[in-house]
């Protein structure tokens, strides 16, 4: 089976979040379960510090509905298994950020999205990979399917959803920018609620439909977590799916990850603790070894409930605890933070910036792992720090409530429901608990080294997504 997988954020070429991660690492998994997959993304501005790329084909007419712009086909690869395909364009994709600035799109986002996507459908015949199933992800990629299900030769397709809160919504005054006028068919799948929605636009017209864990595939059917397009989902509900995110764990793997001071594994993590003791003088925190240290590692978003989180913490540190936060995005948010630092130096450190290394020694140097979120479609962030021992401290929704129990014998982290800066106190406040129990402490870290790779690499899932494209097939006819 050929399947041409689109993302706007492939891993190590360009991420921002989650996506990244799977784009970077799902591919290569369904690689070694002998599918035929090739990877489409822009070419990113980043994607260039990631080894030498070659020029795949000079001339691609990308037809933006009766204007026709010419982009370069650049190609690498995915860990020399996975061949992945740039649309080069520079006076779309060579910008200092992938969205834009400070977690806004850039003004044009409705207008360069669409010739992504209008490339994405030119790309099989110029490039001779004629795919069974076309695999989009994400808004950048909504058009995709919609240009497929309207266009000449109609396949598969299916649509992953990572995030529901991220539409691609622009006003219908963006639909000749967009090159819809002649496509009557396509603007129809676009629209929704007055606007140009890429998202409804996915939604409607793939064969089939996922998201990222079985939880939120039931939550965004509901109006509190459908953002507007529950009604949509609905109406799909037969071909909505939930396929839990998996993790590259020989990429995120403590016992030879480079970036760590020291390495450490399941059968002996005495280590762990000289990552913590580097971690608190790197960032400046204390050196005091009888506080548990807290990471966070985030887009800082509201999505993620940090707000919560920045209440929270003034009390905590009193008890004590340390934190160690790592994050961009929305400015009120970093300012909360930075503020939380200049009042607490000792205990509160706030590192501003995207830094996978800094990310990394956060994991391996935290005791826990704090994801307070309002909603989380999978979330990589807890699954990656128990790959890392750290034990997550998170709200129970989406994925979290897919991966995460305080339930015994089974308890692999700390999961509060009410959502507000009480509940996630009154968790931090049991994992506070629960460490000063040393050796009950050592045991829950060693389970969750031990299990973590095991449940959360991708063989599982990579199954489910090869069931799913046969389902796909079936389902197009
Ligand atoms: P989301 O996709 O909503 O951002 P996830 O938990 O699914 O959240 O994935 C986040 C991914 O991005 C993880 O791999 C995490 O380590 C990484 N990440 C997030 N923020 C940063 C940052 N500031 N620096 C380094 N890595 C980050």
């Amino acid at each position: 089976m050929k399947v041409l997988f689109v993302a706007n954020e492939v891993e190590p070429y360009a991420k921002v979040g989650g996506l990244g991660d799977v784009a970077g690492s799902l591919p290569p998994a369904l690689a070694d379960r002998g599918l035929q997959v090739a990877v489409v993304m822009p070419l990113h501005r980043s994607c260039r510090r990631h080894g030498p790329l070659q020029s795949a084909l000079e001339g691609l007419e990308v037809d933006m509905g009766g204007r026709s712009i010419t982009a370069e086909v650049m190609s690498g690869s995915l860990g020399g298994k996975v061949p992945v395909y740039f649309i080069r364009h520079e006076p779309y994709f060579d910008r200092p950020d992938i969205y834009g600035e400070g977690g806004t799109d850039y003004p044009d986002a409705a207008e360069r999205y669409a010739f992504f996507c209008r490339a994405v459908r030119a790309l099989p015949e110029a490039i001779g990979f004629e795919a069974d199933v076309v695999h989009g992800n994400d808004w950048p990629t909504g058009l995709v399917p919609a240009l497929i299900a309207h266009g000449p030769s109609p396949r598969a397709t299916v649509y992953t959803i990572h995030n529901l809160g991220y539409q691609g919504r622009f006003p219908v005054a963006q639909a000749e920018a967009m090159g819809l006028e002649a496509e009557p068919a396509v603007r129809r799948a676009l629209t929704h609620g007055g606007w140009l929605n890429y998202m409804a636009a996915g939604i409607r017209t793939s064969t089939v439909v996922s998201t990222v864990s079985r939880r939120y595939a039931q939550e965004i059917q509901t109006k509190a977590f459908g953002a507007g397009l529950e009604n949509l989902l609905l109406a799909r509900s037969d071909d909505l799916f939930g396929i839990r995110n998996g993790v590259d764990c020989a990429l995120w793997d403590p016992a030879t990850d480079e970036a760590l001071p020291a390495n450490y594994s399941a059968d002996d993590h005495a280590a762990k603790s000289a990552c913590k003791t580097a971690l608190q003088a790197e960032l400046g925190l204390a050196p005091e070894p009888d506080v548990p240290l807290v990471g966070v590692v985030t887009r800082m978003a509201w999505q993620k409930g940090l707000d919560l989180l920045a209440e929270a913490i003034p009390q905590a540190v009193d008890w004590p605890m340390q934190f160690a936060v790592l994050g961009e995005g929305e400015t009120p948010l970093e300012i909360k933070f930075r503020r939380l630092q200049e009042t607490q130096p000792d205990r509160v450190a706030t590192i501003i910036g995207y830094d996978d290394a800094v990310a990394r020694r956060i994991y391996a140097g935290a005791d826990m792992f704090a994801m307070p979120s309002r909603y989380e479609p999978c979330g990589l962030g807890q699954m990656i720090a128990m790959c890392y021992g750290a034990v997550p401290v998170v709200s129970w929704t989406g994925g979290l409530a897919d991966t995460v129990t305080e339930e015994l014998p089974d308890r692999n982290g700390f999961v509060f429901s009410d959502l507000d800066a009480t509940g996630l106190l009154n968790a931090l406040g049991r994992a506070n608990d629960a460490w000063h129990d040393r050796e009950g402490w050592a045991g829950l870290v060693r389970a969750n080294l031990t299990r973590a790779p095991h449940d959360f690499c991708w063989d599982q899932s990579a199954e489910h997504y090869e069931s799913l494209y046969r389902t796909a097939l079936e389902r197009a006819g």
